[in-house]
């Protein structure tokens, strides 16, 4: 049997006007900003007249390690709200927006996929409702201004060695990684180096998502470090005075995106934080908004719940007071498969010991998930070559486990596919078993959080860092910013540092090479092996195969 592709079925998508979806949760026309037919922007003052309201219930979707075989969080996150809507839950859906760079590389979008996706997918894969342009611009401004207040003197005394604030594109270019601006004479200022990250990892973002209002995001804007002086006083975007401004770019921004899955079920799409140098979460302002106006809101944290669900915990939760109700953990056959050892050429071939050898990985995962003091289901999604053995492997592991794990068809089926998970975590999240609570307490040492996540969640031996770390550390507490979450940046396709040990390795050594402030976002964040913050397109990049067809339709887009 052929599948159709993803963009095949979500153009053959019977979409209903964004009016329509909106009045689903009770928005009025009024309040819905409409870009086209099918997305909308959720008016300001409208969520400004919900906060008294009371909250719908949380469920977070997460899942084992990545592994080159897919597990599809963004797929069950869709499924699982059409899954609650189909057995008659009000259900939203609450997801991050794509970042434009890497779909021109390999394949892959952000939108769920096969019949479990938010449309219009096109738009939400490119410009959407320029979101990221905004906060390209915002971000921008800022490194114009900081070099612009270096030629017109230099009043702050600013290190032109030591500015921190580089410059941002949403395209994946390594070309621009590392150079020098300001080259050509006197009139274009003082040569330095530089360089460029793409837009999704700029700390304006991760702000974005975590900003309850626009007072606060201009706040917190205006609270982030964009160089130091000789002597190392930092230099704040609030001395530059590009934080009024750069709020002024980002309003429209900060508001909603309401899209629909195919099942013309409201979706929030917003924000799109990188998950590693940042929390990797729908912003907080979706996320509330959508609780205030669903009965049930589905979720999902980038990467595996190592990293993803984690951050969403200890950072996004702690810091907007939110708690998730449930949590689903996503496995699949496949991953369990190559996390047994199997190469990803064999996943083909029955292999049911190397599922229960694999299981170890989801089982780690169920253990740290429920560390937090939340109920946990497994949903395996399912693929087409998954036999009834190995299904059964991975079901009577978890069972032995104390959890349960439940087979998910909607990638293949939509929403009627997932009804069971649907109605167990409508259960869990209704039963009010959750009593959550984060890894860390606020006052707690920042070296101590560091090692807490990583002994606790990685199940470490021991965190080595260099002095000088530890000394960067220790000022930032002299500082006040001891108070501060941190936000690991390690490699998700591991518990380790090591992307190639998979299954549940334990008492290895997490080695933090550096770590950074992010005093607007709120966070520090513990640079645990390299991290690229500005990828580079592949030999033959998608780019290469996309185009409009004689229909105008979008061709090798996914
Ligand atoms: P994640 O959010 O975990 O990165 P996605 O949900 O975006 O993963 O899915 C990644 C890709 O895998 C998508 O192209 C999707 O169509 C595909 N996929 C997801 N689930 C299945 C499935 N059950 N069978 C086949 N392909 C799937
Ligand atoms: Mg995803």
């Amino acid at each position: 049997m052929a599948f159709k592709t993803d963009i095949e079925i979500a153009r053959a998508a019977q979409k209903k006007p964004i009016q329509e979806i909106g009045a689903k949760l009770g928005i009025p026309t009024e309040a819905l900003l409409p870009y086209g037919h099918d997305k909308a922007k959720i008016g300001q003052d409208f969520i400004t007249g919900l906060k008294d309201r009371p909250n719908g219930k949380l469920i977070l979707v997460t899942a084992i390690n990545p592994t080159p075989a897919g597990e599809g969080k963004t797929t069950t996150t869709v499924g699982l709200g059409d899954g609650l809507n189909r057995i008659g839950k009000k259900a939203a859906i609450c997801i991050r927006e794509a970042s434009l760079g890497p779909n021109f590389g390999m394949k892959g979008g952000a939108a769920g996929g096969g019949y479990a996706q938010v449309v219009p997918m096109e738009d939400m894969n490119l410009h959407f409702t320029g979101d990221f342009h905004a906060i390209t611009s915002a971000h921008n401004l800022l490194s114009a201004m900081i070099d612009n207040h270096i030629y017109w003197g230099n009043a702050l005394g600013i290190d032109e060695r030591r500015v921190v604030w580089r410059r941002v594109m949403d395209m994946n270019d390594r070309a621009l990684r590392d150079m020098v601006v300001s080259l050509g004479g006197v009139a274009n200022g003082f040569p330095r180096q530089t360089g460029f990250d793409i837009t999704v990892a700029s700390e304006v973002m991760a702000i974005l998502c975590l900003a309850s209002d626009l007072a606060d995001l201009e706040r917190r804007l205006g609270d982030m470090i964009v160089a130091y002086t000789r002597d190392k006083t930092p230099i704040y975007c609030r001395d530059i005075k590009a934080d009024g401004a750069m709020t002024v770019l980002l309003k429209d921004a900060m508001q909603p995106n309401l899209v629909q899955t195919l099942e013309n079920n409201p979706a929030f799409v917003h924000g799109g934080p990188f998950a590693n140098i940042a929390h990797g979460c729908n912003s907080v302002i979706a996320t509330r908004t959508a609780l205030k106006l669903a009965d049930f809101v589905v979720t999902e944290a980038g990467f595996g719940a190592d990293l993803g669900a984690e951050k969403f915990m200890n950072i996004k939760c702690r810091k907007a007071g939110l708690a998730p109700d449930a949590v689903v953990i996503v496995a699949t056959v496949r991953a369990m498969k190559m996390n047994g050892g199997v190469a990803k050429a064999d996943l083909g071939a029955e292999n049911v010991a190397a599922v229960q050898k694999g299981c170890a990985n989801l089982g780690r995962h169920i253990e740290n998930v429920k560390g937090f003091g939340v109920p946990v289901v497994v949903g395996i999604n399912h693929f087409a070559g998954d036999t009834e053995a190995e299904i059964a492997a991975v079901k009577e592991y978890v069972a032995a486990l104390g959890s349960e794990a439940i087979l998910c068809r909607h990638w293949a089926e939509g929403g009627a596919g997932i009804e069971d998970l649907a109605r167990r975590v409508a259960d869990l999240a209704e039963g009010g078993s959750a009593d959550f609570r984060t890894l860390y307490p606020d006052e707690m040492g920042l070296m101590d959080k560091i090692e807490t996540i990583a002994t606790r969640i990685y199940r470490a031996g021991s965190v080595t860092a260099d002095a000088s770390v530890r000394a960067q550390l220790k000022a930032w507490e002299d500082a006040g910013y001891g108070n501060l979450p941190v936000c690991m940046a390690k490699t998700q396709y591991s518990f380790s540092t090591d992307p190639n040990l998979r299954g549940a390795p334990e008492g290895h050594t997490i080695p933090v090479r550096e770590v950074r402030l992010s005093a607007g976002a709120g966070f520090v964040v513990a640079i645990c092996g390299e991290i690229m913050t500005m990828p580079g397109l592949p030999k033959v990049p998608a780019s290469e195969t996309i185009r409009l067809n004689d229909a105008g339709l979008i061709e090798g887009l996914f």
